[in-house]
């Protein structure tokens, strides 16, 4: 047989213009055309041994979702991938593919690698506009249908609640919030993840039987110990790590400087860009700066310019090669004309007279020797205080997990970076009965992380429950 001839550039994603997006909350991806991911699809060398699969955290049978849409064979795509993956959707939309099954193709060791993420995108896209059309997951009824209480519906709680309802057991889903998600819903915002779409895949959770209680803040609503006297066999810890890091200086009081977290929640989940429509305050005023280089900041300083603010800073105190961020999200925001201010540092916040922030003045920066992870230490070079005019300032820093449940639950060992402690192939924590995974046991990683020990806590309170 003739051997395939290597195609070593992928096909473009189509997107909206820059300066048109910059100004509007819909989609700024538009998702293959179906002759788009054919060809894409067609890129893929389907290996005898396929090494994309080992880099997905949730194990997809990449090549061969890939082969039965190259077949044109739509259900069959959506079956292979939802095997594996409750939440496909998101995953290609949100995944950090390059670092993941992208980084492992063996097309990636001389061009570029298929696009997985935008392939499994299609596909889930396909899925959620011809409902029906493919045939529901059964469920195994040999397990005993043992109680299992799931706290946050994160993609971490979403997966496990999943996996165990497909295993037959009775699932109920505590969320202290008003809707479902997690950070897919209150965090990312619209235009990079639509949240019709997460709602679609929230549904499908439920529709394999899974009872979902919104505003139930465990720890506070009821005790995790009343979950058990309530006759819960398991339970499973996914509250993630929603409580924001402050910078800790001068004049973080003002009016004004918000945490990334009350930002975006305000504009996502409480629809703040749709004023008047939903009546949610957010003022930007002219100039933002946001203060961090991961993607929550990339993600503030583009809902910023969507506000209509005119000047947006990403103030990081590293360099470039250090920034955190995908390197998709930081292009996006480049091209959407967010400025880069690298090797830059805040010393305080200064006050307008009227107790609102009215600058911040800054230090420049340079990078010292590596420190413990790696990277390159970043040191102030005394006497370069600078001021930036700003009228509002967004801290995204980072999260760490909120102490309620901790507190409240006697027993449960932590880490000491306020991390519940687990066993990382299982979940099992230092309570016989509770699981915990995701943001709460990593600190902020990703939904594909988080998704991945929700699946791992599923499988082994299954074996559990079942006494095996
Ligand atoms: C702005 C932003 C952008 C991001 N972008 C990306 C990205 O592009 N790609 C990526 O892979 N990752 C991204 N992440 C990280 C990713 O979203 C998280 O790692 C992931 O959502 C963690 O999942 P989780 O299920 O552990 O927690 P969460 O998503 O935080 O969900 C936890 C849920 O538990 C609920 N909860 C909390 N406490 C309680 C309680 N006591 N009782 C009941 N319910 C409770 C919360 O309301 C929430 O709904 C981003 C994060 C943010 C903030």
């Amino acid at each position: 047989m003739a051997k395939k001839e290597l195609n070593l550039n992928r096909v473009p994603m189509p997107k909206q213009e820059p300066l048109v997006r910059a100004r509007n909350f819909g989609e700024v991806s538009l998702g293959y055309t179906p002759a788009q991911a054919v060809a894409e699809a067609d890129r893929c060398l389907q290996c005898a041994k396929p090494t994309c699969k080992d880099g997905c955290p949730v194990n997809v049978n990449i090549p061969e979702f890939i082969k039965a849409l190259r077949e044109d064979d739509m259900p069959e795509a959506v079956r292979a991938l939802k095997a594996k993956n409750s939440l496909p959707a998101v995953c290609g939309r949100v995944c950090p593919q390059e670092q993941q099954c992208e980084k492992f193709c063996v097309l990636a060791r001389k061009g570029a690698p298929v696009a997985i993420g935008r392939l499994e995108r299609y596909v889930a896209d396909w899925d959620l506009a011809h409902k029906g059309a493919v045939e529901a997951d059964k469920m195994d009824a040999s397990t005993g249908r043992k109680r299992v209480a799931v706290v946050g519906a994160g993609p971490a709680g979403l997966t496990c609640a999943a996996d165990l309802a497909k295993m037959g057991h009775s699932v109920t889903m505590f969320e202290a919030l008003h809707t479902a998600g997690g950070v897919l819903k209150y965090g990312i915002p619209e235009f990079r993840l639509p949240k019709d779409i997460v709602q679609s895949e929230v549904d499908y959770v439920k529709s394999l039987g899974v009872e979902l209680v919104l505003d139930n803040v465990v720890g506070r609503t009821e005790l995790v110990d009343e979950l058990f006297e309530e006759g819960f066999n398991a339970v499973f810890l996914s509250p993630g790590a929603g409580a924001p890091m402050f910078l800790g200086i001068p004049g973080e009081n003002l009016n004004n400087v918000y945490s990334a977290n009350e930002f975006l929640t305000r504009v996502n989940l409480m629809k703040a860009y749709r004023f008047p429509e939903y009546d949610t305050p957010v003022k930007v005023g002219r100039r933002v700066a946001v203060f961090g280089g991961g993607n929550v900041a990339m993600d503030s300083s583009r809902c910023a310019l969507r506000l209509g603010a005119e000047e947006v800073y990403i103030v990081y105190r590293r360099s470039e090669a250090e920034l955190p961020a995908r390197e998709e999200e930081r292009e996006n925001a480049k091209e959407e004309g967010v400025i880069f201010k690298l090797l830059t540092n805040p010393k305080q916040f200064l006050d307008d007279g009227h107790g609102n922030v009215r600058a911040v003045e800054c230090f420049e920066m340079e990078l010292g020797e590596p420190d413990e992870g790696g990277r390159r230490r970043p040191m102030v070079k005394p006497g370069t205080e600078f001021e930036i005019e700003i009228d509002t300032a967004i801290i995204a820093l980072g999260t760490q997990p909120n102490p309620v449940i901790p507190s409240t639950t006697p027993g449960l060992k932590m880490t000491r970076h306020g991390t519940v402690e687990t066993d990382v192939e299982t979940g099992r924590t230092s309570r016989e009965g509770i699981w915990c995974g995701g943001d709460m046991a990593t600190g902020a990683a990703t939904v594909i992380s988080a998704m991945g020990a929700g699946k791992r806590a599923a499988a082994d309170m299954d074996r559990y429950l079942r006494g095996i």
